[in-house]
């Protein structure tokens, strides 16, 4: 974890964006504005939810983050910004990074239903995770 707060140095960024982006990166979880606010008023208490939502917008617009919806609920902020697909727990609400490879028949029947030129397919699963199917 070194290297990564060393790479957030580096950019340059004020000190409460850096403290959000660092929040974000240390974190396994895919967090929420105020979860990502709770973290990092521990790192930095005199910041305020105001700022974390704009340094978020701030951090998405540059692309340093993503921001991911799945249409129930709050967003959430993803350190990986690449194309990549999700599992998410229905019950508890865990959220897992997956990448997966789509056979070309899927991607193309997808084209073909939507008529939609495609540039990309995210895929989400629901279910169970391991924890919540004991
Ligand atoms: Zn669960
Ligand atoms: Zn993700």
């Amino acid at each position: 974890m070194k290297d990564a707060l060393k790479d957030i140095e580096g950019l340059g960024l004020t000190a409460q964006r850096q403290t959000v982006l660092r929040v974000i990166r240390e974190s396994d979880e895919h967090l929420t504005a105020n979860e990502v606010f709770e973290d990092a008023r521990r790192l930095l208490p005199s910041i305020s939810f105001a700022t974390v939502y704009n340094s978020l917008h701030y951090l998405k617009d540059a692309g340093y983050i993503a921001e991911i919806s799945f249409g129930n609920g709050a967003s959430r902020f993803d350190a990986l910004t690449s194309r990549h697909d999700h599992a998410i727990c229905t019950k508890c609400g865990k959220l897992v990074d997956m990448e997966i490879d789509l056979p070309p028949e899927v991607v193309n029947f997808a084209a073909e239903f939507s008529k939609f030129k495609i540039d990309s397919i995210e895929l989400t699963l629901r279910g169970l995770c391991p924890k919540c199917s004991k």
